[in-house]
């Protein structure tokens, strides 16, 4: 039985034929347009293209936004048309298809648990480092939702008081010093104080100001720049400091990193267990969460969708 999962990001849709093993058998994109309908036709283009080469039994939508305790209606996606828009229920009268919707985070959490690092896992916890802070917690391979869908928005936990100001309004949230977005800014704050000990990154710098992002960082990093180095040290350390709140609250047995941000966990993996497991509460006396990286890649949005379809 083969279903198709789709990740709809806020730049692009991607879909992809999945099997009951998890693995992706055929793969098709789009770019995400600005209107709701135009969005919705990009779907069903997508589904129609990979239906005519596999037997397709279901659709499951990975949204980069809050989705209905139902799992119909996405509520509100802060970089997609969708408000309160009842999104199973227009795709399956398209395409004639069941449709499930779940929150990307979840997803992702989802294939990790099922077909990944987060296997075996009673409370497992998907950390998604990337443009922001993605987060899902899976108990028993549940996903747990919260009351009213919104948890766990662990990227808005305050970690820093009185600090960087975040889009949602608060100041000092996790994923401005733990994100790609944030690894870039803390890179150009410190080049400001460090100018003469780095090569790479204030060259870069000079070329282009605005040119500086998360993976630029990684690379110079990885190239032996002090100053690319010293702001993966920071986000280590806000990264660990970050783990020591969420043990408080769920502790749990294993933490999975996933997100663009983990493909440079060698630079910083070590250095945020550290200080992870130096600041736990009661440190020393308690078993302490595992941290490993995502096996799945940027697929596993569409991955987990695809297989809570599969199971709808
Ligand atoms: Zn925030």
């Amino acid at each position: 039985m083969t279903t198709i999962g789709i990740d709809v990001g806020g730049t692009s849709v991607r879909a992809g034929v999945v099997d009951h093993r998890g693995t992706v058998l055929d793969t098709a994109r789009g770019s995400t347009p600005v209107g709701e309908t135009e969005l919705e036709d990009v779907i069903c283009a997508l589904v129609d293209e990979l239906r005519d080469r596999h037997p397709i039994t279901a659709i499951g939508l990975a949204v980069a936004g809050f989705v209905a305790d139902d799992r119909r209606t996405v509520r509100f996606a802060p970089h997609l048309p969708w408000r309160d828009a009842p999104v199973a229920d227009r795709i399956t009268a398209r395409t004639g298809l069941p449709v499930v919707l779940e929150h990307d985070a979840n997803a992702a959490g989802v294939a990790e648990h099922r077909f990944g690092a987060l296997r075996g896992a009673h409370v497992g916890l998907l950390i998604a480092l990337g443009t922001g802070i993605g987060a899902a917690l899976l108990l028993d391979g549940e996903v747990f939702r919260g009351a009213y869908g919104v948890a766990p928005e662990l990227g808005h936990l305050r970690v820093v008081p009185n600090g960087r100001r975040c889009s949602c309004g608060k100041a000092g949230c996790w994923e401005r010093y733990c994100s790609g977005t944030a690894l870039a800014a803390t890179a150009i704050g410190l080049l400001g104080r460090h100018r003469g000990q780095s090569t790479i990154l204030a060259r870069e710098a000079k070329r282009d100001p605005g040119g500086i992002t998360g993976r630029l960082v990684a690379a110079a990093a990885r190239d032996g720049d002090p100053v690319a180095r010293l702001a993966l040290q920071e986000l280590a350390k806000w990264l660990g400091e970050g783990l020591a709140l969420v043990a408080d609250i769920y502790d749990p047995e294993l933490v999975v990193l996933g997100g663009g941000v983990s493909e440079s966990a060698p630079l910083f993996l070590d250095s945020a267990r550290e200080h992870y497991q130096r600041i736990a509460t009661g440190a020393g006396h308690r078993p302490v969460a595992r941290i490993r990286t995502a096996h799945r890649g940027d697929s596993a949005g569409l991955v987990g969708a695809a297989a809570l379809a599969a199971h709808s």
